[in-house]
């Protein structure tokens, strides 16, 4: 590996060089099967026809103009974003944590309209929003922000799940504006909250008018069998936030807003030179129109419920033993918690042709592609199951 990139990751032994639907494969041309698609971004496997059709068209057209400008694909899409998620008005950026950026400046602007002039924003213990200033300091965990201090003010952390911390920090601070949450915590260990958590939320952030804010960006775009996770609580937060999936590996963010939410922000007081532009637009809306005419929510919601039966069978005595301690998620984010660090398993899967994921130390992480199909999700099921048993029993 060259000396020459910067030392922020540990990365795996393999590189590869192309894909095809839910297959890599390596400088040696060896096939390796995705679980992970990139960490929840390719939803359609990788080069995916329509996408690079969309792409390549688009950038033999028109690739960048500037928000100095009209941008159909842009309108387009963010009429697309709204009809699908009930939200009212889309800002476009790069990446996940550029959107949660512009998700923060809304709550702290919207706090100022209410003459708060430190508006605090209530965020959760082992969350994870970015790795920007204000997005490491949103975030729950500490090892994202070691080294890092002085972090961004304006951030409570409460335990997730727990409405009752949130009541009591709001009932102690006059200078909350904001709930801000994932509705699972995906780099937290797949932590998948009551059923009641997002609609107690809700209702809280409306009786005090507080915006409440969701963090899509890994649960959005079909990943949990509905377009967004928080449709599974019937609930439209005020602000919400999408990445990963949105343009199946094209780089787009997006921060949608509702609402007096999404009259906050007035020319000159947000921007972003890339975001939006035609290109990445037509990334994310041939993205869309492929979910759509697929109709891979359901799959996603369908293939969700085959993993978790295919894991609780094959499991099943480990989960008797005690040595699984559960098997969550929603859709087709899966996560099969341990009862002790399992992070060799990443390699060892490897080894065996096959890409999966840890967070949290001892959760098995997989986030398969939505066109994963059964006999692929049956392989899937088979190589980690065998993982775990010789893990567990070792
Ligand atoms: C990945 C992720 C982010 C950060 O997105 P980037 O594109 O890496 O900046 C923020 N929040 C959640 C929930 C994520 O999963």
């Amino acid at each position: 590996m060259s000396d020459h990139i910067m030392n922020t990751y540990g990365r795996l032994p393999v590189s590869f060089v192309k894909g095809d639907g839910c297959y890599l494969y390596d400088e040696q041309d060896q096939r390796y099967l995705d679980a992970l698609t990139g960490i929840a971004v390719c939803g359609l496997g990788h080069s995916h026809p329509a996408v690079a059709k969309a792409i390549s068209e688009q950038a033999s057209t028109l690739m960048h103009t500037s928000n100095l400008y009209g941008i159909p694909n842009q309108e387009t899409l963010a009429d697309k974003l709204c009809e699908l998620s009930a939200m009212d008005r889309v800002f476009f950026s790069n990446s996940g944590a550029e959107a949660n950026e512009a998700a923060i400046k809304i709550a702290r602007r919207y706090g100022h309209t209410k003459d708060i002039d430190l508006p605090t924003i209530i965020v959760a213990n082992k969350s994870f929003h970015g790795r920007t200033l204000s997005t490491l300091s949103a975030t729950g965990n500490a090892k994202v922000q070691a080294g890092f201090e002085p972090l961004v003010p304006g951030f409570i952390h409460v335990d997730y799940n727990d409405m009752d911390a949130i009541r009591q920090v709001a009932n102690n601070n006059a200078d909350i504006v904001a709930v801000m949450v994932e509705p699972i915590q995906g780099e937290g260990g797949l932590a998948t909250p009551a059923d009641s958590y997002l609609k107690e939320i809700r209702a809280f952030c409306d009786e005090n008018n507080y915006l409440m804010i969701l963090d899509e960006i890994q649960t959005g775009i079909c990943r949990t069998g509905k377009w967004f996770a928080g449709q599974h609580s019937d609930i439209i937060p005020d602000v919400m936030t999408l990445a990963k999936g949105l343009g199946n590996g094209f780089p787009i963010g997006a921060c949608l807003a509702k609402g007096i939410a999404a009259e906050i922000m007035i020319p000159g007081t947000h921007g972003s030179t890339f975001g939006g532009n035609p290109l990445a637009c037509a990334a994310a809306l041939a993205t869309i129109h492929t979910l759509q005419e697929e109709n891979l929510e359901q799959r996603a919601a369908e293939l969700g419920s085959y993993f978790q039966q295919g894991f609780k069978t094959t499991l099943a005595t480990l989960i008797e033993q005690g040595k699984i301690l559960d098997i969550r998620g929603k859709g087709l984010m899966i996560g099969i918690e341990l009862d002790r660090p399992c992070t060799e398993l990443v390699k060892k899967a490897l080894d065996k042709k096959l890409l999966i994921n840890v967070t949290a130390d001892s959760v098995v992480r997989l986030l398969p592609a939505l066109i994963t199909t059964d006999a692929q999700a049956d392989e899937i099921i088979a190589i980690v199951s065998e993982l775990i048993i010789e893990h567990t029993n070792a």
